[in-house]
């Protein structure tokens, strides 16, 4: 629980004081919604990954959402979590970054969307900028080429203004 208290208060700090327990429970009850409006299942499963994926402004890999149900006692076996992400995927609530192997959640998920990620190395830090003008463009450009593509998503890799701050600074 340590853990989790400190990465959230970093991401406080990044992100400016905010109380994050309301962004999760408000990420919990848009997906209510999303998943009632598309007819699809929320089980207690998938939203349990939802709300560990929510946990912090940050993505989260995989066995670390398994540690965390273990740690919880819950039995799930790996193939069960990801089953749950790609459901997640699909029901565009959360969006993977390939980059990292990890998870993130969407902050806007009731407009299914291609988006481009800015993606720092150095802390993993994921802003997404969901740009629908980068987006149809791209699509465009694409198709063009004759080229199908796995993902429409984007992603970025640099350096975040922190850290970028912090290697000035050296
Ligand atoms: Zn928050
Ligand atoms: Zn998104
Ligand atoms: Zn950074």
């Amino acid at each position: 629980m340590a853990i989790m208290k400190s990465a959230a208060s970093r991401f406080a700090d990044s992100r400016g004081r905010h109380d994050h327990r309301r962004c999760v429970s408000k990420a919990l009850h848009t997906a209510d919604e999303v998943c009632a409006e598309r007819g699809l299942n929320l089980t207690p499963t998938r939203k349990r990954v939802l709300e560990l994926i929510w946990t912090r402004h940050a993505p989260i890999g995989a066995y670390d959402i398994l540690s965390r149900l273990s740690k919880e006692g819950r039995q799930d076996a790996p193939p069960t979590v990801y089953r749950a992400l790609s459901f997640l995927i699909g029901a565009g609530l959360i969006h993977r970054i390939d980059t990292l192997n990890a998870y993130l959640g969407c902050e806007t998920p009731k407009h299914l969307h291609a988006a481009q990620f800015l993606v720092c190395r150095s802390c993993r830090a994921v802003t997404e900028l969901g740009d629908p003008a980068i987006a149809r463009l791209l699509a465009q450009r694409v198709k063009a080429a004759g080229f199908t593509a796995d993902a429409r998503d984007l992603e970025i890799k640099g350096l975040c203004d922190t850290c970028r701050g912090s290697a000035d600074a050296t």
